[in-house]
């Protein structure tokens, strides 16, 4: 893979030329189980909007080619060729964690050192986990949004992102003194469909962008259940999680390493931060609704609204489950097993004592009937190693302030938290197929 750098008043284009042995598609597990999906290679190309007089000496080659790295790396074959040469210390760090090699060496550069004065960058969405990270990261810390835009000459046959919401939701911080940067972009065009593909696309602006602004480390909002991997495997040591393991030393050899505030704290944790912030008013976790109106017609919809009806401690009447069990999306999720942050599903359903009959077979087929559900109401201490030692006082005591730390017995609890009861399990298929049939009758 050949990667051309272009720079035209702030706005960073790469352009990307393919060789002999590079990939045009690869295939993914979709939702984490079982599905499997295609992402093919779409455009060759894609810009950035920096501010204007950001130039490609703005950055550290290293910055550069790690994030041309971060949007193209799945389609990489033996090695990646740069406009401009990376330190030999990138190169040998590329080559150790990839086995692919990353080229020209410029053999005087230095590798890049983070300036004393630097603060984390965070990539921001105006949802609930990357609003619990900036709660938790010193106020200082600057929140970067994804703008992102369709590229001329694509046209999209149907789309329900509406980024409204998140506009809104980066003016509401800009206005309590947060440092907010909504960053344009058709990054996500690259491949097809249309997404993020690898544990960094959506910080590319934050790498960009890290000695413009003076970044020291890189936070996001990912949770315990993607860091921790909660699946039919069970719990599984963050540091060796194949994406954080690679992810994480490139950054380190651009002296920006993780700063992870909420890898240690489940969906649950993350919207009772929120919920008792003065941030909850412009946080909205669906991305298809308008400003303050979410769509209520996604899985994210039903999951949230749930969830915070019984972090309130509210009562959940029929009439509202009836309504959300009509919605398509929340159905199609809910009939997969298991379903997707099925733990948050467990959770709300361990805490609901009604009567209603498809909420009731949803407790049964999420074992909300049997488990304690206590540890997704608090913090994984051992996450720690995930913020850089700088912070490590100031975010634990900021997740003090909304959450207790688990005890031996969460622990346990959660390590032991795993979907194995669903391989060969007539009872737990019978659930399913009752539940399918309840949907059906809607
Ligand atoms: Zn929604």
């Amino acid at each position: 893979m050949k990667v051309i750098y272009e720079c035209d008043k702030g706005v960073m284009k790469f352009n990307f030329v393919l060789e002999v042995d590079d990939k045009t598609s690869y295939t993914i597990q979709q939702n984490s189980y079982k599905r499997r999906a295609t992402v093919s290679l779409w455009r060759r190309t894609c810009e950035i909007h920096l501010p204007q007089d950001w130039t490609l000496h703005s950055a550290h080659p290293d910055l550069l080619a790690l994030a041309a790295v971060s949007i193209i790396y799945p389609f990489i074959g033996s090695k990646i060729t740069l406009s401009k040469g990376v330190s030999n210390d990138f190169h040998n760090t590329f080559k150790k964690v990839t086995g692919k090699e990353i080229l020209p060496i410029d053999p005087k550069l230095k590798p890049r050192k983070a300036r004393a004065d630097s603060v984390p960058a965070l990539a921001y969405s105006g949802g609930v986990d990357s609003t619990a990270a900036a709660i938790l990261l010193p106020k200082s810390s600057h929140l970067l949004y994804m703008n992102r835009m369709t590229p001329k000459g694509i046209q999209l046959q149907r789309t329900l992102l509406n980024q409204e919401a998140a506009y809104f939701a980066c003016e509401s911080m800009k206005k309590l003194g947060r440092n907010v940067h909504s960053i344009k972009t058709d990054l996500p065009f690259v491949r097809k469909p249309a997404g993020f593909h690898t544990f960094l696309s959506d910080s590319v602006p934050s790498i960009l962008l890290a000695d413009y602004y003076r970044f020291d480390s890189l936070a996001n909002g990912h949770t315990l259940e993607e860091g921790y991997q909660v699946g039919y495997n069970g719990y599984l040591d963050a540091k060796e999680g194949p994406v954080i393991k690679v992810w994480a030393e490139l950054l380190k050899a651009v002296d920006m390493p993780y700063c992870l505030p909420t890898i240690g704290l489940s969906e649950v944790c993350t919207s009772k931060i929120v919920m008792n912030s003065p941030y909850e008013k412009f946080t909205q976790a669906c991305s298809r609704g308008k400003i303050q109106r979410p769509s209520m017609n996604c899985y994210k919809c039903f999951r949230k609204t749930l969830l915070e009806k019984v972090l309130k401690k509210e009562t959940i009447d029929d009439q509202l489950l009836n309504r959300l069990f009509k919605i398509q999306d929340a159905q199609h999720v809910l009939a997969v097993s298991p379903i997707h942050f099925e733990n948050v599903i467990t959770y709300i359903c361990s805490k609901y004592n009604g009567n209603h009959p498809t909420m009731n077979l949803l407790k049964k087929k999420t074992r909300g009937d049997i488990l304690d559900t206590a540890w997704m109401e608090k913090w994984n201490i051992s996450s720690i190693e995930f913020i850089p030692s700088k912070y490590q006082q100031h975010i634990k005591n900021e997740i003090s302030k909304y959450v207790e730390t688990m005890n031996k017995q969460d622990e346990e609890n959660m390590k032991n938290f795993n979907y194995k009861h669903l391989t060969n399990s007539a009872e737990y298929a019978s659930y399913n197929a009752k539940l399918k049939e309840l949907f059906s009758r809607l």
